[in-house]
């Protein structure tokens, strides 16, 4: 069986269409098919994308039937908050949110000085079963549309321009594939999303796609797939191991494609798109901390256009695994840096909220997950 066929998301009644998921063209067909004029598409993107509108008695420049009739058609509401969880004084901020047939998913804004990031998820669950992640512990419950995941930024964007966050009016300035979901399994939807993201306001929200971030576990096809598009998108890989024999059991999907075939494909990506490529690296006490495997990842990378990102491993439900003691982290670092390779340690915020990396599991009440080894 193709990879394709292995990783694909379960048959589910698929969302309703919204105007997110069209291109401004298929929009302007779209209206047409409506017996509307097709100027109107571009008046529903601009409340949508522009406005960030979402109540239709705003939309006074379309006449009430016609408006009924399109908001109805191409503006169905897709998300409904269920809960919002904050911390770090209202600055970053974890949605729980559910969908038309009662998936639950999450996102997470988080305000700094300089920008506002938003992580989204691409998928309900994840089938890529990583042993340290929560989203992965309960499996994959399907690809979120295009529009379910640009509907999780506009969402930030509007309760950012309200003034909703501490900090006072702002924009979201830089998005992270980095939620619920593995982003090159939904390929399509994630880079129609990518579009609806940087295409320039109105037709889409106007962010540079040198500030989103895809963030994979290494599906080798799809990277190479990435690769051909020319896009200008961050790519990252989470590598978590520079040595095969812990990587399979880590990141299991490297039982297909291996370490040094994962970072061919980023270097070929990092060559075509001129950007250098980032490398995570989630810190495991005793399990991938050691400073030999430090000295292994510097001989695999260095000297490539990349940059390493380590991230202090965040609690999950259930894994007996914990962060790497400060001396180790510091001493991983040191050998890295030996090596001439840049490298930072990703805060944890969003911990106390489980809002963190691969804290994200959707759970409606705060029930304990039940680990899949138990
Ligand atoms: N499926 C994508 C995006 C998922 S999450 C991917 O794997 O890249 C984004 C990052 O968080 C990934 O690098 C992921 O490996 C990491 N991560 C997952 N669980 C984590 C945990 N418990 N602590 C720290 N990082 C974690």
């Amino acid at each position: 069986m193709s990879a394709q066929l292995t990783f694909a998301a379960p048959r589910r009644a698929k969302p309703p269409r919204h105007l997110a998921d069209l291109s401004p063209d298929e929009r302007r067909e779209a209206v047409a098919a409506l017996d509307e004029k097709p100027f109107r598409a571009d008046q529903l993107s601009r409340h949508y994308f522009g406005r960030l509108v979402d109540d239709p008695a705003d939309m006074t420049d379309l006449p009430a039937a016609v408006r009924d009739r399109l908001v109805a058609e191409l503006m169905p509401s897709l998300l409904t908050s269920v809960r919002d969880q904050v911390c770090d004084e209202g600055m970053t901020r974890k949605t729980l949110w559910k969908a038309f047939d009662g998936t639950l998913i999450e996102s997470v804004l988080m305000r700094y000085p300089d920008r506002v990031t938003m992580c989204v998820s691409s998928q309900a669950g994840c089938g890529m079963n990583c042993p340290f992640c929560a989203t992965g512990q309960a499996g994959l419950t399907r690809n979120l549309s295009t529009a379910e995941i640009v509907e999780q930024v506009v969402a930030g964007a509007r309760a950012l321009a309200r003034g909703q966050i501490p900090g006072g009016a702002g924009r979201v300035s830089n998005i992270v594939f980095m939620g619920m979901g593995e982003p090159l399994a939904s390929f399509n939807n994630v880079v129609r999303a990518i579009h609806r993201f940087s295409d320039p306001s109105p037709a889409g929200l106007g962010i540079s796609q040198r500030n989103i971030t895809v963030s994979t576990v290494g599906l080798v096809p799809a990277i190479g797939r990435l690769t051909d598009l020319d896009l200008k998108v961050r790519l990252a890989v989470s590598l978590h191991a520079p040595d095969d024999e812990l990587r399979d059991e880590l990141v299991p999907i490297n039982t297909r494609w291996k370490v040094a075939e994962v970072l061919d494909a980023a270097w070929a990506y990092a060559d075509r798109t001129r950007r250098r490529v980032s490398i995570e690296y989630a810190l495991i006490r005793d399990i991938n901390d050691q400073a030999w495997r430090a000295d292994l990842l510097g001989r695999l990378i260095k000297g490539h256009p990349v940059h390493v990102n380590l991230i202090p491993l965040n609690p999950t439900p259930g894994s007996k695994w914990t962060a790497s003691r400060p001396t180790v982290q510091t001493e991983f670092v040191r050998h890295l840096e030996a090596h001439g390779v840049p490298v930072t340690v990703r805060d944890t915020r969003g911990q106390e909220i489980d809002g963190a990396c691969g804290q994200l599991a959707a759970m409606p009440q705060e029930a304990p997950l039940r680990s899949q080894q138990g």
